[in-house]
């Protein structure tokens, strides 16, 4: 497996199920490739097939490196890097030109896909960019493609989850169901995730608590 090759093959489809527990949809590329060749990034179509605008581009699937990011997102790393954005007016530019190179790539998927410009979410990109952060998966998802020096505030949290996650080593072993069959149900109402504020992904959570009180299984799994 070339891990350059970003065509996603069937079989990397049904990895990326397979490490999200519901079907991969509107994946136009793989973004970043485990050294085994799995991917960690499902490059996701600005627009989807249903005709909604996805301003995520750069959507991370891995099960260890979500888990971990997670981690830095609990102890608090996106309150302390956004005070540190308000005080560096340094690190502040480079989020801004990291930003700036979101949108880029954003645009050239979207023209290289066929899927075209994509009005509605022009100048927005995603994790609270240009200047807050609200997800470290979009910023690490970002890197990860993107390769180093791109996203400061991305970089950083991939050294910061390096004691669970490096870019040298195949952490693939066990970290999804291989045996079951491929998910082909989306059981979740909501499967965008990425990109949203803690206080909107509590706000899921509590919605799929209650319905499971109901009785109805909303079943997303792979939250962060
Ligand atoms: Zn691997």
């Amino acid at each position: 497996m070339d891990t350059a090759q970003r065509t996603p093959t069937p079989a990397d489809l049904e990895t990326i199920s397979r490490q999200l527990g519901r079907p991969a949809r509107d994946v136009v590329e793989i973004g970043a490739r485990c050294i085994c060749g799995n991917p960690l990034v499902a490059t996701t179509a600005p627009r989807l097939g249903n005709g909604i605008p996805f301003p995520t581009t750069f959507y991370l699937t891995h099960p260890v490196i979500t888990s971990a990011v997670s981690r830095l997102e609990a102890a608090g790393v996106m309150t302390e890097m956004t005070e540190r954005l308000e005080r560096d007016e340094q690190l502040a530019a480079a989020y801004r030109r990291a930003h700036d190179a979101y949108l880029r790539s954003r645009d050239e998927i979207g023209q290289r896909t066929g899927v075209g410009a994509v009005p509605e979410i022009a100048g927005v990109s995603a994790g609270g960019m240009p200047s807050r952060v609200k997800c470290l998966h979009v910023l690490v998802g970002h890197s990860l493609a993107a390769g180093r020096g791109v996203n400061p505030l991305g970089d950083e949290a991939l050294d910061g989850i390096a004691e669970w996650w490096t870019t040298d080593r195949c952490y693939c072993g066990g970290a999804w169901d291989e045996s079951g069959p491929v998910p082909d149900r989306d059981l979740s109402r909501h499967t965008k995730t990425q990109g949203l504020s803690p206080d909107e992904l509590e706000a899921k959570r509590a919605e799929r608590r209650a319905a499971r009180e109901a009785g109805q299984d909303a079943g997303e799994e792979g939250l962060s």
